[in-house]
């Protein structure tokens, strides 16, 4: 097979699912345990041909210093620790000089123990950990199969993972039930976990028995538009004036890379979609994780080069339908230079509107003044940082008292426009 040419994409993100849509739990809101069904006679479980052959083309389609091998389910600590001691050793035959590799695996967390810990650290792996917050929060829909809470193991990978020093990220959903409670999920996440790394994940789940991206309804479980905009709102309230340096939320650092250099990396946030795809058990490729469905199926790694499918007309017109398809109202926002109209999975009406639109865009409202703040911060060589003293002389009196003014922030002339000018 040819290496790949010039024209093509020098990086992308291939996210491999080595145990299929298999998993050790029963979240309710899952939308990969239907996928199974999509392969009936299958273990779900990647063979070792496979794996080599997604690390060798990943590495090879790459043009760039670094490459990121990324494992994601189901559940992909079910496929036992080996499996991954020989993915690095396949790695090492087929990394190109002066390149380095970037591992990443997203877990549950139930079968995470020291001698995960110590390869995970040894090989400096990136962790998403998935936890919904406080123990009556994550038990709301992530249990195990028998419907019994795996809170406290969950817990005990995260003192794990800290006491060995792993990289790790919390991936937390956000859902009917806890995203009417955004400070206690904060809090839980700064002060009791003390995990700076935060990754906010709305939970927008069509009610259809296919599961896949089919009718317009929602399930109850889905977080409302509204609620997701006030749970943004409010945990952004405590970060912008506590937190900004200490605290990392992957969508605010987002939304922000957008109002400093008008584009974030963020994919729900890019004008168009198509640069990350998702590699099946058996090599079977499709547009996006979110879109592993027999429309969007690509081709087969084991006959096909991954360089040839991420660069495929399909793939190509996959991505650009983000954009091609935004309706009207999206054209004419003006937040759609951050919101280039969210993820297409979530566009569920007629008119092509995204469901979380209005809480999006109370979000973007809400936070367009200090956003502005921070971006000319930024922009003018200082710190984000600075926006707490900002704000905490702007709400405090002479006397040392708070003014109650929070929401001036939103009004009033920007100091930081001044420091910005300098
Ligand atoms: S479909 Fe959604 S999740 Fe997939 S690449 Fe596009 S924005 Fe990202
Ligand atoms: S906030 Fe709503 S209208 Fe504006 S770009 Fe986003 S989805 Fe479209």
């Amino acid at each position: 097979m040819k290496n790949p040419d010039c024209s093509k994409l020098s990086s992308f993100h291939a996210m491999a699912k080595p145990a299929g849509a298999d998993c050790n739990l029963h979240c309710d809101y899952c939308f990969f345990l239907k996928k199974a069904e999509l392969y009936p006679d299958s273990r779900l479980r990647m063979s070792d041909e496979v794996m080599e052959t997604y690390i060798r083309q990943t590495i090879e389609s790459h043009r760039t210093p670094a490459v990121t091998i990324a494992w994601q389910g189901g559940e992909p600590t079910l496929m036992g620790l080996d499996f991954f001691r020989r993915s690095i050793e396949i790695e090492k035959k087929y990394l190109k000089p002066g390149m380095r590799v970037e591992n990443t695996i997203q877990t549950n967390g139930v079968l995470i123990n020291e001698h995960w810990c110590s390869f995970l650290r040894e090989n400096n792996f990136l962790v998403g950990l998935s936890l919904d917050g406080p123990k009556k929060l994550h038990d709301a829909y992530r249990r195990d199969r028998s419907g019994n809470s795996v809170f406290d193991r969950v817990v005990r990978a995260v003192k794990l993972m800290q006491a060995h020093d792993v990289q790790f990220n919390i991936l937390c959903t956000i859902n009917a039930v806890n995203s009417k409670h955004p400070l206690e999920v904060y809090r839980f996440f700064r002060d009791e976990l003390q995990t700076p790394y935060l990754q906010f994940i709305p939970i927008v789940e069509r009610d259809n028995d296919t599961r896949f991206l089919e009718g317009d309804r929602v399930t109850e479980r889905s977080v409302r538009s509204e609620q997701y905009g006030r749970f943004l709102s409010e945990i952004f309230d405590e970060w912008v004036r506590k937190d900004v340096g200490k605290m990392f939320v992957l969508f605010f650092d987002g939304v922000l890379a957008s109002w400093v250099r008008g584009y974030s990396n963020l994919c729900v946030l890019r004008p168009t979609c198509g640069e990350n795809v998702v590699l099946e058990h058996n090599g079977d490729m499709y547009s996006c994780d979110h879109f592993v469905e027999p429309d969007h199926l690509l081709g087969n790694i084991r006959k096909a080069h991954i360089s040839d499918l991420v660069n495929s007309d399909k793939q190509k017109s996959f991505g650009a339908a983000k954009h091609v398809t935004l309706p009207k109202q999206c054209l004419e926002c003006e937040y759609l230079f951050t919101c280039h109209g969210e993820c297409p999975k979530n566009r569920i009406s007629d008119s092509g509107i995204n469901y979380l639109c209005e809480g999006l865009k109370a979000f973007f409202r809400h936070t367009e003044k200090p956003m502005q703040i921070m971006a000319r911060l930024l922009k003018s060589g200082h710190f984000a940082d600075e926006i707490m003293q900002i704000l905490a002389d702007k709400e405090t009196d002479r006397n040392g008292c708070p003014t109650n003014k929070k929401g001036d922030i939103h009004n009033e002339r920007d100091p930081g426009a001044e420091r910005g000018q300098r």
